[in-house]
This record gives C-alpha cells, structure tokens and sequence, in this order.
C-alpha cells in the first residue's frame, strides 16, 4: 500500500509485529513505514501523518516545509550537488568534533559573551571551494553531554539539522564577505549608499531597501547566483535611496551605471534553487 501524506510518498509494509516504524529513505521524498498485519488503513493513515510530523518538528520545521524540502532533495549530505556563485560544486562533509555548548542553537537568544569567544576560536562552520567541490566543516558532537571530545566514538555522524545549520552559517559568511566588497566598490562608484546591511533567510525578496533606517536587506540565497546578480541586488537597492518606486528615474540611474541589468534580473527571476 502506498499513502501519500503532505506529498511524502509512504510505502506502507505489513508485518507480524505488534510496532510501527518509520524511516525516510536518503536522497528522497519517500519514506518506508511497517505496520502491524490487521492495522485498519484509516489508523495507519493517522498514525503516518503523526510520525511524520514528529520527524519534521525535530528539524523545526512543519510537514509541509520537511515535505518541500525532501522534495528539493536538499539534506546536506555528502556527494549532493549544491550551486554556489552560479557554479555547481559537490557537497563533501567533514565532521569537526567540538564541545556541544559552543554550537548549540541558542535560538532566538543572544549568545553569550564567552561562547562568541570560544566559537571563533575554531573558526567553523565554514565552507571552501577548491575545484568542483564544496567542503564543509561541520562542528557536532555526538553525545549531548559530552563536554571534552571523545574520540571512541568515530563512527557517529553529523545528523541532517547539524549539517544544515553549518551550511546556511557557512554559505552566510560567504555572502558577507562578498557584500563587504561589492558593496564599498559600488557605493564609490555611484556615489550612493546605505548606512547599514544584513543577511536574511526569506523567500519574499531579494534585498529589499528600507528607507527609514537607510537599511538594506539581502537574500541569502544570493549566494547560489551568479555574483552578477548580487552585483545587481547592490546597485539595485542603492538606487533605492534615490528613487521609492521603479520608475523611469530608477530605471535611468541602473541604465547608466549597469546597462545590461535587464538580463540579470532575468536570471533572479527563474526559480529552482
Ligand atoms: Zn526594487
């Protein structure tokens, strides 16, 4: 029997057990389920869709965001494929052991001082491109009370949550350091500016310009295209501080100072990544 719950393909096996168990197949949006011979089907629908939620929730995610993820085929696992400046690299994963406490997730509360401290001190989690390969560093530990690193335990692995959190602050620094340059580099060449910047992980806008702080925010996938189109979202948002709307004023200050804009734009229209 096959189930479809959220779009996750669930390959539903009966057995002579008295358990339920779950697991997703890597590199898939399907998932095994084994179930009990006489388990009625209306039940093992239900208890499917509850399974599946509890592994999503452990990922911080709702069914429908896990759902769209495994879709995307994105676990961070070695050998996956991933697109960085508009290049394709291979993912290769190289676990680096650390204490815990240094990298836990802290969500939504500031970090204290000395783990700061203590997380430059190993300069991870950080990604580097040599050839076609993308080899991120990924700090875990396998046990959660595990202070000092234990090295009998070699065989553990990064779980997906650690991989995925290394990779977005990994491809985060990645994209700073590229904006810290191109910004400097436009903001003299057209002589306009703003007077801070982030980084943020939405799916609505590609940067976006605010005018009362003189703020402008980008898209942290910008860091999977070409750095042309970071180029553009610069000067983009920068012509922004002069012109509100994308008038025929806006477009002429892009004219002047990137004539073959329209293309770019083009290319952050597509979708797929
Ligand atoms: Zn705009």
């Amino acid at each position: 029997m096959i189930l479809n719950i959220s779009g996750i393909e669930v390959n539903v096996v009966r057995r002579s057990t008295k358990r339920v168990s779950m697991r997703i197949r890597p590199g898939t949006n399907a998932a095994d389920m084994s179930v009990p011979m006489r388990m009625p089907k209306a039940e093992i629908v239900e208890i499917a869709k509850k399974l599946l939620e509890r592994i999503a929730r452990r990922q911080g995610q709702t069914l429908e965001e896990f759902s769209r993820q495994l879709k995307q085929n994105k676990h961070y696992s070695d050998g996956e494929k991933t697109m960085l400046w508009g290049h394709e690299y291979t993912l290769r994963i190289i676990k680096v052991r650390t204490p815990r406490y240094i990298f836990s997730a802290y969500a939504g509360k500031a970090l204290p001082e000395d783990v700061i401290t203590e997380r430059l001190k190993y300069d991870i989690p950080k990604i580097e491109l040599k050839g076609s390969e993308a080899f991120l560093y990924v700090p875990f530990c396998p046990t959660t009370k595990t202070f000092l690193i234990d090295d009998d335990d070699t065989d553990a692995e990064p779980t997906e949550f650690d991989r995925k959190y290394a990779f977005y602050a990994s491809i985060r620094k990645l994209l700073f350091d590229k904006i810290e340059i191109l910004l400097a580099k436009w903001e003299s060449k057209t002589g306009m500016s703003c007077k801070s910047w982030g980084i943020r992980n939405v799916a609505t806008y590609w940067g976006i310009y605010r005018h009362d702080k003189e703020h402008i925010d980008f898209n942290i996938n910008l860091a999977h295209k070409p750095t042309e189109c970071l180029e553009y979202i610069i000067l983009h948002e920068l012509a922004h501080s002069r012109q509100m709307n994308h008038g025929p004023k806006f477009k002429a200050i892009l004219d002047k100072f990137m004539p073959d804009w329209r293309k770019t734009s083009q290319q952050l229209k597509k979708r797929g990544d």
